[in-house]
């Protein structure tokens, strides 16, 4: 009886605006595809808006009662509304200081990338060091750049350049000898000095924490450089049509800059931080991350997460497996934590209510994490925690109906499913093709019931939503138009890959009763498009452009011309 009488409140209160006389709303939408990604995937004509929320979704005749003479009316012409994006696993700050930088984003040979580096320095005579990265692995054999091509471009100054990946850095001689890397120098724990096979020298190129001998010289960077970051990741990202990112390891600085960012206004995006963790110091790190998380906390800011890395990336070794590689002896990789401290950190993280955010690529890191993960809840008992895993690159078949079982968001980059030189001339020949069945098994992980949240590991990959929503759905290189796709047992269609983007990202957020669909009493977070995605090839989902972007009903980009 109870449950009746709700019902009925529940369906008046929302016919009220229909039958009686609603307040005209600020701003209405009219006469748009309006793809709602509510429970039901429905569609409507019209959206109303009213102090920063969605106050009427429905069509075109009933939206004529919410507006009235102040109202802004904005006629779509059959254009796509969207909610706005959540990109689920992303680095704002250090991908904008890095395209603020030497940027080798993009660049298709090794010859455009040592002009680019040869150009920057010119124009840069003041840096004493010449940083910067986003240079692709794949354009060196074995991703493996030497130092006499940078010596080449650059003899004076010490260079040093990330590769798109975040576990790589090239080095020249400069830069090596600075740090007094030589022939005698033991890779630390952690990471690998590259080294010439008939000399010993090193080479050039740095795994993982070896990029940290060097790096450590470099100049510190400044607040102004943290804060000039993120005001060029935000305006890249609003561009986008994401107003949600889940920072994927923040450290203070970091933190710093998106709470003065906030108190000024000027944070255009929702930030939910995960924390880095050091791994080395586990369970001693607990105070530390307690004391951000109550530090750092605004109006559009939190840091309940934390980033544990489990592991590495497969294409240098370094993502932890079960088998070995094909190729390297008995080379499985190497996991960061053993599975015990792993476990006793995930449980003592757990037991504070953070929200765990692992990066885990290769099965056996994976299998640990999700190991991990159980044991917290095991001994803290369940809860609503959201814990995640990242990246998710190769997962052993038993361990895919675990994300459901478990309650953990499987936080895919559905962007690197795309068949590219990455996968087909590094990963898979390391893989063999039965293991390689089950690269980004993300259809997989839907069918069996698990939650996906999808992000773009911005600067790995390219920030555009619209790339991973067609690759997820094409496995195809976006330029490449229509062909054969990469394994197409994993693809998915195109209303799963657009709810990763929205709805999955914000349940992984906790935020899916404020943002995530455009249904009455969200936020305004919208986005209009060029185009309705389900109108087009999905090869050409990456053409559609976002003409504007709400964040609380206030537009924070709009396209030129629009
Ligand atoms: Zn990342």
């Amino acid at each position: 009886m109870r449950r009746i009488l709700i019902g009925v409140c529940l369906t008046l209160a929302s016919l009220g605006g229909a039958l009686g006389a609603p307040a005209a709303a600020e701003l209405v939408f009219t006469d748009g595809a309006v793809y709602t990604v509510d429970g039901a995937r429905s569609w409507a004509e019209a959206v109303g808006v009213s102090g920063g929320r969605i106050v009427f979704v429905g069509t075109g005749a009933a939206a004529k009662a919410w507006i009235g003479p102040s109202t802004k009316v904005v006629d779509l012409g059959g254009k796509m509304l969207l909610p706005a994006f959540h990109d689920s696993h992303v680095h704002p700050i250090s991908g904008g200081m890095e395209a603020l930088e030497c940027d080798l984003h993009g660049l298709a040979t090794a010859d455009e990338v040592l002009k680019a580096v040869a150009a920057y320095a010119a124009a840069h005579p003041e840096a004493k060091w010449i940083r910067g990265g986003g240079w692709d692995l794949t354009l060196f054999p074995a991703g493996n750049p030497s130092k006499a091509l940078l010596d080449k471009v650059v003899p004076d100054r010490p260079v040093l350049l990330d590769a798109s990946d975040g576990h790589s850095a090239w080095a020249n001689s400069k830069a090596l000898a600075l740090a007094g890397i030589t022939k005698a120098t033991p890779d630390p724990p952690l990471g690998r000095i590259e080294r010439d096979p008939k000399t010993g020298e090193p080479s050039g190129a740095l795994r993982e924490d070896a990029v940290g001998l060097v790096s450590k010289l470099l100049p510190g960077r400044t607040p102004a450089d943290y804060a000039a970051g993120l005001k060029k990741a935000l305006e890249i990202a609003n561009g986008y049509g994401l107003t949600s990112l889940q920072e994927a390891s923040a450290s203070e600085e970091e933190l710093k800059a998106y709470a003065n960012a906030d108190a000024a206004g000027t944070l255009t995006a929702r930030v939910n931080a995960s924390i880095y963790v050091n791994t080395e110091k586990g369970v001693s790190e607990l105070p530390r991350l307690k004391d951000l998380r109550s530090k750092y906390r605004g109006k559009r800011l939190r840091a309940d997460g934390v980033k544990i890395f489990a592991d590495g990336v497969l294409e240098t070794r370094t993502a932890a497996v079960l088998e070995p590689y094909i190729g390297f002896g008995d080379d499985r990789g190497k996991a960061n934590l053993k599975p015990a401290d792993f476990q006793a950190l995930a449980t003592a993280l757990d037991k504070e209510g953070f929200q765990i955010h692992i990066h885990a690529i290769g099965d056996r890191g994976i299998r640990d994490s999700l190991d991990a993960l159980e044991a917290a809840e095991k001994a803290n008992g369940r809860r609503d925690a959201r814990h995640h895993v990242a990246h998710l690159e190769l997962i052993e078949p038993p361990d895919i109906p675990r994300f459901r079982r478990l309650g953990v968001v499987a936080n895919f980059q559905p962007f690197w499913a795309n068949g590219d030189q990455y996968i087909t001339e590094l990963t898979e020949p390391e893989l063999g093709p039965e293991r390689s069945r089950w690269l980004y098994p993300i259809a997989s992980v839907l069918a069996a019931g698990g939650v996906t949240a999808f992000g773009s590991d911005w600067s790995v990959s390219s920030m555009n939503p619209l790339d991973g929503i067609e690759v997820a759905v094409t496995h195809r290189e976006p330029p490449k138009g229509p062909g054969p796709a990469w394994l197409p047992q994993e693809q998915i269609a195109l209303p799963e890959a657009i709810a990763g983007y929205t709805i999955g990202g914000a349940y992984l957020d906790f935020s899916e009763k404020e943002t995530g669909s455009i249904e009455v009493g969200k936020a305004a977070d919208l986005i209009v498009l060029d185009r309705n995605l389900f109108e087009i090839p999905p090869s050409q989902i990456h053409d559609a452009k976002v003409l504007s972007t709400l964040l609380e009903g206030k537009e924070v980009y709009r396209a030129k011309g629009y």
